[in-house]
């Protein structure tokens, strides 16, 4: 836990992809760094002995700060699902920010902690588009591969796959893509495939076959607490304080004062720590480090950052969905809450939908999906002096383009298969989760509120290494490129900087 008056030679602000790369590339390079997360760590076990809840039973642990849960999927056969919850520093922020949710992970590992896992290196065709100032021949040769190798990213067992009763919904998922003349593909996964095989035996504890996901995984996924983290703390120069949140970020003599606020369980503050650091790295995630930038720039705490700070926000063209099947689709009662497998529609179509698991533990006769589209939208983070917040320009009708091009896809599926869409997951005759997204990026994006390197322009020793720089979309699930990109970017830092 950080002293009060420490100094530090690096400050990592955030335990997510970025931070987690950054704070093990560091150390090896015989830097001492200093983790804060605002979040818990999730190494405790809970009331029932473990140490996240499942999806099913949302608890104290499932939400940060609310006393209410807020479920992506918010209904069911017309019942509200969503039910109250003590208030607690629980692992998922339902971010409630102008036309728009922001799910995001809380805790030590950040969205590791919650995703689904899906590790998906975008097609080197589409990273030009992506991130326009980065070498992709480099990405692709190093930084790629590297991210994927350090994650532990596998695919699952295609045999398996055909016989697996949890993977029925992915095969009828397959079945109709195909029929409509989609491109079906499978998608890597940080998930142990060899746990899941060994959970349909039953001879492990389950963890994906029994639910878990949104609110942690107990056993089969290697989240950055089992990678990267695991790394980072061997090298015995990384050390964290959960439950600690940097308020400040200010320049003094020889580096920056921060200012730390210590969190109880309940959210409130219970001591103001301040500590100098050489070299801050903001890796509180695309809305983390976007909102903290704008108010430092705008309190005066740091003026001279550029008016980029703040822009080029975008969702990654998240919009969700369900389809009715015919009583003889049945997507099985068992279902894995691991997704394997997409549509890809992107060329054509402007579309990429995931497979999405609906484990309920009851048959739906639902086909789920989580599209990623070619939204070109972007919101905006300004200062509202009067209420002292930072807000985010979004409106809701901006997914409508996120909308048009997943049903590019199910327009098709349900012509060919005779079905409809569910009007039942998201409210009362309501098709289209377009409130949400899982997979916020940019805010502070990369040669433009940074240099080619995630530099913030004005100050020296202050460097963006998550999420907000990437400029709103990447095509597929980011946490890949995330990773990929802060190995390129602290590369350079480390040779050039240190
Ligand atoms: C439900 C869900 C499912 C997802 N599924 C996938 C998937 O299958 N595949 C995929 O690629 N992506 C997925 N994502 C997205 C992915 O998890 C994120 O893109 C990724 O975690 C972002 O990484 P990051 O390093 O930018 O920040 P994060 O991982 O968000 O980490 C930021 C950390 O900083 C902490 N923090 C914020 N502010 C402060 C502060 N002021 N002081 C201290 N700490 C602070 C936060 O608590 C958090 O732990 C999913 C996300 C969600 C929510």
């Amino acid at each position: 836990m950080i002293e009060p008056g420490a100094q530090v030679a690096a400050l990592v602000i955030g335990t997510g992809y970025g931070g987690s790369v950054t704070a093990l590339r560091l150390a090896q390079a015989g830097v001492d760094v200093h983790m804060v997360e605002m979040g818990m760590a999730w190494d405790t076990p809970g009331t029932d002995g473990k140490i996240f809840a499942n999806t099913t039973t949302p608890d104290y642990r499932s939400y940060w700060l609310r006393t209410r849960t807020k479920q992506p999927l918010s209904n069911f056969l017309g019942f509200p699902l969503d039910k109250d919850v003590p208030k607690y520093t629980g692992i998922l922020d339902a971010e409630e920010m102008g036309g728009i949710v922001v799910y995001q992970g809380r805790g030590v590992g950040g969205g590791s902690l919650v995703n689904g896992g899906m590790a998906v290196t975008p097609e080197r065709s589409r990273f030009p588009g992506v991130l326009p100032s980065v070498d992709a021949d480099e990405m692709y040769d190093v930084y790629y591969p590297r991210a994927n190798s350090n994650l532990g990213v596998n695919t699952i067992d295609p045999a398996w796959f055909e016989t697996a009763e949890a993977y029925q919904f992915a095969r009828v998922g397959r079945k109709q893509a195909q029929r409509s003349g989609f491109r079906f593909t499978f998608v890597p996964n940080v998930y142990d495939w060899n746990y899941m095989k060994q959970e349909a035996a039953g001879t492990v504890p389950k963890s994906a076959l029994a639910a878990e996901i949104l609110y942690g995984n107990n056993y089969g996924k290697k989240s950055l607490q089992k990678t990267y983290l695991a790394q980072a703390r061997a090298t015995g120069r990384v050390t964290i304080s959960p439950l600690h949140r940097v308020t400040t970020v200010t320049p003094t003599t020889g580096g920056y004062t921060v200012t730390i606020e210590q969190l109880d369980t309940s959210g409130a503050v219970t001591t103001t720590k301040t500590v100098t650091a050489q070299r801050v790295f903001f890796a509180a995630g695309s809305v983390g480090t976007s909102k903290l930038l704008v108010r430092l720039k705008a309190t005066g705490a740091l003026p001279a950052l550029n008016n980029e700070i703040g822009t080029g926000w975008g969702e990654n063209g998240n919009v969700m969905c369900g389809r009715a099947n015919h009583l003889w689709d049945p997507t099985g009662s068992l279902q894995s809450s691991i997704p394997t497998a997409g549509i890809d529609n992107w060329v054509a179509g402007g579309a990429f939908a995931e497979v999405a698991p609906l484990p309920t533990g009851i048959e739906t006769w639902a086909s789920f999906y989580l599209s990623i589209t070619n939204n070109p939208n972007r919101g905006r983070f300004t200062w509202n002096a009067a209420t002292g917040k930072v807000e985010l320009d979004w409106q809701t009708a901006w997914k409508q383009p996120s909308i048009t091009m997943a049903k590019s896809i199910f327009d098709k599926i349900n012509a060919t298969e005779g079905t409809i869409y569910r009007t039942d997951l998201f409210g009362v005759y309501k098709i289209w989760g377009d409130h949400l997204t899982y997979h916020p990026l940019g805010g502070t994006v990369l040669n433009k509120a940074t240099d080619n390197y995630g530099r913030l322009h004005g100050y020296s020793g202050l460097y963006v290494v998550d999420g907000a720089l990437i400029p709103g979309n990447v095509s597929v699930n980011p946490f890949v490129t995330i990773t990929a990109l802060a190995e390129r970017n602290i590369e350079k830092v480390i040779a050039e900087d240190l």
